[in-house]
């Protein structure tokens, strides 16, 4: 009898003790929630810029973009690298790179829904500005698979520089739908196009390079060439054809590349590895040798860096719109969990200090998005001349400040997390690994710095243009009106220019952001812009916001409603 009791004593003691705690204070993962309707900047955004139309069509893909099994394909595609095979087992040269099934299923949504082909496909008001915000959500579930996705849409303005090219190649091109096969593209509806420009001596500086075009036959645009030489970063491998640059005896020149020759059988491009990323590891980058590959002439002979600037100048676009993306995904990350947690006995989004800090992100968020989409809408409207003055300066001003503006965002919002943010299960590393590619590729930095100094010395006009719409906003904020007419001073002497760029760049920025802000922004964020970038005295990180800005309004604003 004793002998029972004491075993029953013992096994509810032991069922008590397993119990060691009750999870609490930890909000729900941000999932199965709208991208579009819980962003209500993107939504002003898409009906200021001219994209009111496409309301319904961003809904259902918001809807889409937030449901928990996007979001898992972002995390499948990103769980295991992409890997490359030279060779079949019976010895011949594949140069096949697979990837998981996730990434190929998300590439497909992306054609799907036009994200490659829309403004070229439906040109007109808002056509831009419609699919960068599809873009823009779909680079929040994944931003590395979109890098081929962009490539293919940027292709188009370069391609059609060669007519009788652009009649074999664009209707493929600009089909809405993927087709992964690894066969000849004449076999395909559909294909992907990818960009080699870089070497090993050199990237930015595109003329050092050293490969080699040889003519098969006539020489000139349009006409067969085999090239022979390398490339140091080649990403998307599995594009169908490329755009490749090469030196000619005239000059550097622009090729388009397929992976296959007409016979079916392989073009000589082989890779050699892959890259080993820090960032952007869903999609593959490789080095590439070129060993007499079948290519094709785009464009004037030694004008290709004119021919593919076209292209380029669409992948910087689309570097703010995915930079501006990451910097939304961190946001509404940040956001709803400082309003689910604790600490202190308050929740972290009503404490003062997180308060300022979580409204000066949504405040960066809003103030690239709102530059992205008016970018978004001078691209529009390129047959008007003030739209097209503005686009050309506007582009690389914003690729370089929103981009560079982005690491250092991600990290603080992985910091409002605490040390969740930093664990691999949730999105916020690979937001923070993502964070400098942008900046980096498709012209660094400085780069974009010096071709803001080359338009306004080749077409002064730009700067003109710029400052006329940023000067829209004048009399409507002090520090705004005291801020821009600095800037305009400085611009008077360009002596010492390269020195300076980065400054003067930054102010361009900052100026054209804070005038969207005040003309079309939200009355909080704009005041706020103008508190803490456009006046002296605030601190160098974010959560430098000074006193009498509104942030609990700022943050209701921006933080996702679940469920
Ligand atoms: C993930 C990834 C994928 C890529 N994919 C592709 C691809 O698909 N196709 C492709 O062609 N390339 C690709 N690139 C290459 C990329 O475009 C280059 O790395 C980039 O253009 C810089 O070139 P670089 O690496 O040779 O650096 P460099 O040209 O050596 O530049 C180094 C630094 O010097 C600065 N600099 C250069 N010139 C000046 C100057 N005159 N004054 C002041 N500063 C200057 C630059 O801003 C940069 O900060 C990729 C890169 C990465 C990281």
């Amino acid at each position: 009898m004793s002998n029972t009791r004491h075993s029953y004593q013992r096994d509810n003691d032991t069922r008590y003790l397993s119990a060691t705690h009750e999870v609490t204070n930890q909000p729900a993962p941000l999932e199965n929630y709208n991208l579009y309707q819980q962003d209500i900047a993107l939504r002003e955004a898409v009906r200021r810029e001219g994209a009111g139309f496409a309301d319904q069509d961003l809904d259902r893909f918001g809807a889409w973009a937030g449901d928990a099994r996007t979001i898992e394909l972002g995390h499948q595609a990103n769980a295991s690298k992409p890997v490359f095979r030279t060779h079949d087992r019976y010895g011949h040269r594949i140069d096949e790179v697979s990837f998981h099934p996730a990434y190929h299923e998300l590439m497909g949504v992306a054609l799907e829904n036009g994200l490659h082909s829309s403004p070229w496909t439906n040109p007109g008001a808002g056509a831009q500005v419609a699919r960068a915000a599809r873009y823009y959500m779909h680079s929040q579930v994944e931003a590395a698979h979109c890098c081929p996705v962009t490539m293919t849409f940027a292709a188009i303005p370069s391609i059609q520089k060669q007519p009788d090219l652009a009649r074999l190649w664009a209707p493929k091109i600009l089909a809405n739908h993927y087709d992964s096969r690894n066969v000849p593209h004449s076999d395909k509806t559909a294909v992907t196009i990818g960009m080699a420009m870089t070497e090993k001596q050199g990237g930015s500086d595109v003329r050092a390079n050293t490969t080699r075009a040889y003519a098969t036959g006539h020489e000139g645009p349009g006409q067969a060439y085999e090239l022979v030489g390398h490339k140091w970063f080649v990403s998307a491998p599995m594009c169908d054809a490329f755009l490749v640059l090469a030196q000619t005896q005239t000059g550097l020149s622009c090729f388009l590349m397929p992976r296959w020759r007409p016979d079916g059988s392989k073009n000589p491009w082989q890779i050699q590895q892959l890259k080993n990323k820090m960032g952007n590891v869903a999609n593959a980058s490789s080095e590439v040798e070129l060993r007499g590959a079948l290519a094709w002439m785009v464009g004037e002979e030694g004008r290709g860096v004119r021919t593919i600037i076209e292209m380029v100048a669409m992948t910087r676009f689309d570097c703010m719109i995915g930079s501006s993306a990451g910097m939304r995904q961190a946001v509404a990350q940040a956001s709803h969990h400082c309003r689910h947690r604790s600490a202190f006995g308050a929740r972290l989004s009503d404490q003062p200090l997180m308060q300022n800090v979580l409204a000066d992100l949504i405040i960066e968020n809003e103030a690239a998005l709102a530059y992205t989409m008016r970018v978004a809408r001078a691209l529009d409207n390129q047959n008007d001349e003030h739209q097209r003055l503005l686009a050309r300066l506007a582009t690389p001003v914003g690729k370089y400040w929103i981009c560079k503006r982005t690491p250092n965002h991600a990290y603080e919002a992985m910091e409002c997390i605490g040390g969740s943010g930093v664990m691999e299960d949730s999105i916020m590393p690979r937001l923070f690994r993502e964070s400098p590619v942008n900046a980096i590729w498709e012209g660094s930095g400085n780069v974009q710095c010096l071709d803001t100094l080359r338009a306004i010395h080749k077409e002064p006009d730009t700067l003109d243009a710029f400052f006329t719409e940023a000067a829209e906003a004048r009399g409507t904020d002090r520090r705004f009106d005291q801020f821009l007419k600095a800037l305009q001073h400085d611009f008077a002497d360009l002596s010492n220019a390269q020195y300076r760029a980065r400054n003067l760049v930054d102010r361009m920025a900052l100026a054209m952001q804070g005038s969207l802000l005040l003309r079309f922004g939200d009355k909080h964020i704009a005041d706020a812009f103008c508190a803490s970038r456009l006046q002296a005295g605030g601190g160098l990180n974010y959560g430098n916001l000074p006193s009498g800005t509104n942030p609990a309004a700022i943050i209701k604003r921006a933080t996702p409603e679940v469920g």
